[in-house]
This record gives structure tokens, sequence and C-alpha cells, in this order.
């Protein structure tokens, strides 16, 4: 058995859900361990494409099964109306394929009302929330306010749960944010009409995967958003709630003792960013805007068009140290394939020094990119299938990237299709 987890270097977008539709076809389990649905990973596969929100992106594959681990911001209004798109497009989805943790905290509506309400108030201080409400939920979860899916089962319990819980958040929400107040008859009845329809596909999934690791199954972790989002590892304030490192898919998931014997880092051939936050490297007009067409850079979640630059070495360097990667899928190298001269961010200059490590957040607000260019290789490799038949100079970019970063870069994706990639010895 082996166990693996495919995590984002750097803002997120990277092309994880392409990774991860890849690499099922070796494992028998995908986790999601931590983030809910306020980003979505792309697939396309031979059921046609698919934004991802809060789904793991095994469920294309027969016979794998797909959890919804105890790290996860559970949504089961959001994940319901998921679902359905997806089964429309001929997927199956049963409690077989599709397990949720007991012990997943249920994101309720007053969470996405809160967001709303807290960025209104930060006006043009605000952190860039898609406000689905992962922020309010989280800091509830850290207070242990929030209801576990499990506690569905336990009807009268759960009135009563429910009944403390509305009281302390109308506090907030009314003498906060002057807001309306919820009573606890709209949660009760959200939580019902919810709540019987996920009952099937919720059990203990750290049972499920302890004995998935008795059995000598494979397991496969799959991250949301990228390391620079991580709660403690990246660009605060203006990353994401949750820890997005490989490190913690074993708490995130179940199967705390979990051992992870490879980390695929997934970067991005040149650098992306959705949402607010320092980002170094940043290009502006119309440089900017060809890159963003050519890469068709905007959010799956929210059709915002991210902001794009050339690849940081500074930050994915960083990045691949958060996550302990083992190998790099270098994905969308197809799309510089215009570009005469490859620019890379090699450096950063903070306040007249050169420097190789990523600073204090900060301090970000100081450093300055130092460009470096390499020759392009203008023709189309969207049809490349081995690293022999790449062109010379983007044979150069990737070895380049592998040396910059330390790590091996083991596969270089070339488009969005399940089989347009390169797997490198
Ligand atoms: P994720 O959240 O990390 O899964 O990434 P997203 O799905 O938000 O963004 C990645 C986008 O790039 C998606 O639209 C993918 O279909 C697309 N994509 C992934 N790999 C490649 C590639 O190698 N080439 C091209 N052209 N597109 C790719």
């Amino acid at each position: 058995m082996s166990n693996c987890a495919i995590v984002g270097i750097n803002w997120g977008d990277e092309g994880k859900g392409r990774m991860v539709d890849l690499l099922t076809e070796k494992y028998d389990f995908v986790v999601r361990y931590q983030g809910g649905g306020n980003a979505g990973h792309t697939v396309v596969n031979e059921f046609g494409k698919f934004a991802l929100h809060l789904l793991p992106s095994g469920i294309f594959r027969p016979g794998v099964v797909n959890i919804l681990g105890n790290g996860v911001a559970f949504d089961m209004e959001n994940l319901w109306n998921e679902m359905q798109k997806v089964v429309e497009q001929g997927v199956a989805l049963t409690p077989e394929n599709l397990k949720i943790s007991d012990r997943v905290s249920l994101v309720l509506p007053w969470h996405r009302d809160l967001d709303g309400l807290e960025e209104a108030r930060l006006a043009d201080k605000k952190y860039g929330s898609t406000k689905q409400g992962i922020a309010p939920f989280y800091s509830d979860k850290f207070q242990k306010k929030t209801i576990l899916a499990g506690e569905l089962f336990y009807p009268e319990h759960l009135r009563e749960h429910v009944k403390d819980l509305v009281e302390w958040k109308n506090l907030t929400l009314t003498g906060v944010y002057g807001a309306e107040p919820v009573t606890v008859e709209s949660v009760m009845a959200w939580l019902e009409e919810y709540g019987e329809k996920f009952k099937p596909f919720i059990c203990d999934t750290g049972r499920v995967l302890k004995n998935a690791v008795k059995a000598g199954k494979n397991i496969l972790f799959e991250a949301q958003l990228g390391s620079l989002r991580d709660l403690d590892y990246g660009i605060h304030p203006y990353t994401t709630s949750s820890n997005s490192i490989a490190a913690y898919a074993p708490v995130g998931s179940g199967l705390a003792s979990a051992v992870i014997d490879e980390v695929v880092g997934v970067v991005k051939a040149y650098s992306t960013c959705v949402g607010e936050g320092p980002f170094v490297c940043e290009w502006f007009g119309e440089e900017a805007q060809k890159l963003r067409d050519a890469g068709f850079e905007y959010g799956a979640k929210t059709g915002r068009p991210r902001r794009v630059g050339p690849i940081d070495i500074v930050a994915t360097r960083y990045g691949v140290e958060c996550q302990g990667a083992t190998a790099i899928a270098l994905t969308k190298l197809d799309v510089m394939s215009y570009m005469d001269k490859i620019p890379v961010c090699t450096r950063y200059e903070m306040n007249g020094q050169l420097i190789d490590d990523f600073p204090f957040p900060v301090a970000l607000n100081d450093c300055k990119p130092v460009i470096e260019y390499m020759d392009g290789w203008k023709s189309d490799i969207s049809g490349v299938r081995t690293w022999e038949d790449l062109p010379e100079n983007a044979k150069k970019y990737v070895e380049y990237i592998e040396k910059e970063i330390g790590c091996f870069i083991k596969y270089v994706s070339v488009g969005p299709e399940r089989d347009a990639y390169i797997e490198r010895k």
C-alpha cells in the first residue's frame, strides 16, 4: 500500500483536480481533508468538464471510494446542488462511492451571512472572501460552536444544541452587525431538509480508512488551495481559514496516524492568484491580459479574473518546503508557447537587498521581482506525450525550475484533458 497527498504549491488553481483525476487510477480512496466549497477544481474527462467545489476529484473513477473528512467545511446545501449537476452529467454518486465523516462540522446558513456582513464592514480593507462562510465557520469550529454531521442522527439532542447556538449567534448577528436574528425553527427546517438527503452518506469514515489501511489499500489525500493560502504558513491574513498543507492531511482526513509516502506538489508554469493579498510578480495591462486569456485564468467558482505573472521561484521554493513535496507536477506549460521570451522571477529585491527566501508576509509589500528571461519554444506542445519530443527550450525551462526549487518534476501537463501529460522517469 502507499499513500499520497496532492497539494498546491502556490496560491491555488494550480491544476490539482486535474492531477487527482489522473492519478486516482492507482488509488482506492480519495479524501478531501480541509476547506470548503469556496474554490473549484476543474476536471475534464470522458464525462465532460466539471468544476468541483466540495466533491473529491476521484468520483469519476469506478471503484474509488471518495471521502469528505472531518477537516472539511461541509455545506450540505452547496454540496447537494453540486451533486445534482454531476449526476445529471452521468456520474454515479452513491453511499458506496461517497462517504462523509460523522465528525465533520456543518456550515450553517448564518456562516455565509456573517462572511458577507464582515466583508462589507471591512470595505476597502476586505480579505477577498468568496463569501461562502468559510472564515466564520472555522472560527466557530475552534470555539466548539458547530454542529457535527453525526448529530443529525440524534434529533432531540440536535434541537437542544441548535437552541443554544442560535441564542449565542444572535448576539453577534444583531449586536455586532445589526442584522436580523435567526430562529431555531428556520435552522431546524434547513437541517432537516438537507440532513435527510445526506444521512445515507454519513458514517464513521475514520473507521473506513483504518480498515482500508489494514486491507493494504492505497489512499490519495486531496488538498484545496495552495501553500501560500495555508492558515499558518501562507500570506496572512489573505489566507484561507484551514491548513492546506500535506502535514494536515492525517488530521483532517480522519486517519490521524496516516503515513504519507509521496507528496505531489502541483505548480503552474506561471503564477496566478485570485483575490487580495501581496503578489510580488504580478503583471498588469496588456501583457497580463494576454497571459490571462492564453491560460483562461478566470476563477472556477466565482468567474473572477485571476491575477497573473511569471513563475515566482522564491514563492514556489517556499511552497515546496512547506509541503515537503517529493515530486512536482508542472501544469499548463502549453499556455506559455506563445511567448518569445519566458520570464522568470528568480529572486526578490527588498530594500536594496537581493533575497532568495520567502519573507514575513508584511515584508512582501516591500519586495520587487527580479525578472530574468529564457528563450521560448514558440510551437504547439499540447500534443506532446514524451519528454524526448518536447522542444529543447521547453525542456530547459522545466529543468531550470527543477534545479531552483530543489524537487524532481515528475509530471509535465500540456493540456487540461486527462491524457495530456508527460511522465518523466
Ligand atoms: P485546482 O483548483 O488546483 O484544481 O485548479 P483549477 O481547476 O482552478 O484551475 C486549473 C485550470 O487549468 C482548469 O481549468 C484546468 O482544466 C486547466 N488545466 C490544468 N492543467 C492544464 C494544462 O496542463 N494545460 C492547460 N491548458 N490547462 C490546464
